[in-house]
């Protein structure tokens, strides 16, 4: 009962749409995305707020991430 809750669960082959291929745990064996860990504004503009230093400070407040 339990194994056919999960059907051929293994490893898949992700694509971005920027060209970076990684592994995952998939039901597929191919997955498509747009975005990866490489290419997400998230991770790039945080980066950025590294190298600008003072932005950092500015979006912890804005998202309450640190209380002062
Ligand atoms: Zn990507």
């Amino acid at each position: 009962m339990k194994e056919k809750i999960h059907p051929n669960y293994g490893p898949a082959i992700v694509t971005c749409a920027c060209g970076e291929t990684f592994e995952t745990g998939s039901t597929k064996k191919q997955l498509k995305v747009e975005l990866c860990s490489k290419c997400h504004p998230f991770f790039t503009g945080k980066q950025k707020f590294v190298d600008t230093g003072g932005r950092v400070d500015r979006f912890n407040r804005k998202y309450g991430l640190v209380n002062k």
